[in-house]
C-alpha cells in the first residue's frame, strides 16, 4: 500500500484513487471507494460478491486490518 513508487505520500494524505472510478476516496476499501461499493451492491452483485472475497483476502492476510 505505502510502497507503491508511483504515488507520492504527500499526495494521498489518507485520500486513495479509486480503481473502479478513479475519483480520490478517503473512504477505500480493497481500491472500491464507497460510492462505488453502494454501486455495486445495488446494480452489479456478482462484482459485489467479487469484491467482498478480495477485501476478505486483504484481512486474512494483514494488510487491511480492523475491517
Ligand atoms: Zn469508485
Amino acid at each position: 500500500m505505502c510502497d507503491d513508487p508511483d504515488v507520492a505520500d504527500d499526495d494521498i494524505a489518507g485520500a486513495v484513487p479509486c480503481i473502479r472510478c478513479s475519483r480520490d476516496a478517503l473512504l477505500n476499501l480493497a481500491g472500491r471507494c464507497a460510492d462505488c461499493i453502494g454501486d455495486m451492491r445495488l446494480r452489479n452483485v456478482e462484482e459485489h460478491a467479487a469484491w467482498r472475497a478480495e477485501l476478505a483476502e486483504l484481512v486474512r492476510s494483514g494488510e487491511l486490518a480492523g475491517a
